[in-house]
């Protein structure tokens, strides 16, 4: 049972989630000799990144092949080691790792029969709440708070929206709007829901901004408020922090756990978003997540791409301590919904467990082919 084959396959698509964007991950694709595949993603979003990450998984290839899918932990320090010199826990690198570690947890699974959660110790909650994660798409703060009323009242435990999108939302630029924005969607929402508000890269709010906005957020229940200084702004973090007290959420750019040990020092994080497509993967997401949970930090993933990084965001969120919660899109989308035969769902509001060996999912692959960037 060991590794015939590793296929890096770019792919593209539009994301109804953010205004119909075309987004491209590089898929993984990793076939043991008895004809069993694991999947993995490498959370790449541009095309030449993408197209980046298929050269670096192609040049990883020969290090794979032959070797038993079982030996994640050898595989992982072994290609992080072998980057050294490009991308020592970062960038293409990291992600091009992320995908094959995903990948290679899925066909370890599948060999052993196992779910990766319970491969991962498994669950350790019961019941997982579900959130909406959805962007601001409208002109009108009336209609978007009913929008985003009618997806937490499908059980939905809240919505985390994205400003400074693409449309007509106009949010994260004017003071007296966004407050506007969250009273209102907060009132929508009714008793029991939570709003997160989480800054897009558009959004250019300096240290006094942040903190008037954080202030009046905070006065309306806002539950956190993602990345109102972006990812790489201690002191900024640490005005904030010492200015009012509600959860700062950032960390989904962390390219491993030691990034994720450096921002948890700092003090300045309640919230830690961590992409198992970018993060060095299962393996990469779990000590980080263990980080979270040593420092009584929540970590979250950021769910935003295809239904493979669905799928391990699923298992992880089942599977550490430190998730409370998973994001999911309920805004329909083909990369979540077609892409794999069972894409994470929840029922009244709870994230439903994984089933079947691996990441439990089939992937589409006639929709692979017909995604792909390189064809
Ligand atoms: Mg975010």
């Amino acid at each position: 049972m060991t590794i015939r084959q590793v296929e890096a396959i770019p792919i593209s698509y539009q994301e109804p989630t953010d205004h119909n964007r075309f987004r491209s991950v590089c898929l993984v694709k990793i076939s043991d000799d008895e004809g069993r595949a694991g999947w993995g993603e490498c959370c790449t979003y541009f095309p030449e990144a993408s197209l980046a990450a298929r050269h670096l998984v192609d040049g990883f290839a020969d290090r794979l092949v032959g070797r038993s899918p079982l030996e994640t932990e050898t595989i992982w320090l072994e290609l992080r080691d072998h980057a050294w010199w490009y991308g020592t826990d970062a960038g293409i690198a990291a992600m091009a790792i992320s995908g094959i570690d995903i990948a290679l947890w899925d066909l370890k699974g599948k060999q052993l029969g196992t779910r990766v959660v319970d491969l991962l110790g498994g669950p350790v909650r019961d019941k997982l709440p579900a959130i909406a994660s959805l962007h601001g798409t409208k002109a009108d703060i009336g209609a978007m708070a009913e929008e985003i009323a009618a997806h937490t009242a499908t059980g939905l435990h809240g919505a985390k929206v994205g400003f400074g999108k693409r449309g007509e939302a106009h949010l994260g630029f004017d003071h007296d709007r966004d407050i506007d924005f969250a009273r209102r969607v907060v009132d929508a929402m009714g008793p029991g829901k939570s709003l997160m508000i989480d800054l897009g890269v558009k959004n250019f709010w300096d240290v006094p901004t942040a903190i008037q906005r954080a202030r009046a957020f905070e006065e309306l229940g806002v539950a956190w408020l993602e990345e109102p200084l972006g990812h790489d702004d201690p002191e900024g973090y640490a005005a904030l922090r010492a200015a009012t007290s509600i959860r700062i959420a950032y960390g989904e750019r962390s390219w491993s756990p030691r990034d994720v040990e450096r921002i948890v020092a700092t003090g300045t994080v309640d919230v830690v978003g961590l992409d198992p497509g970018r993060v060095l993967g299962i393996t990469g997401f779990v000590k980080s997540a263990d980080i979270c949970a040593r420092s009584r930090r929540q970590a979250n993933a950021h769910n935003f791409s295809t239904a493979i990084v669905g799928a391990a965001s699923q298992a992880l969120s089942f599977a550490c301590a430190a998730c409370y919660l998973l994001e999911l899109q309920p805004v329909y989308g083909p990369a979540q919904k077609d892409l794999v035969d069972r894409p994470v769902w929840h029922d009244d509001g709870y994230v439903r467990l994984p089933e079947g060996p691996g990441l439990g999912i089939a992937v589409n692959e006639d929709l692979v082919a017909a995604s792909r960037l390189d064809a």
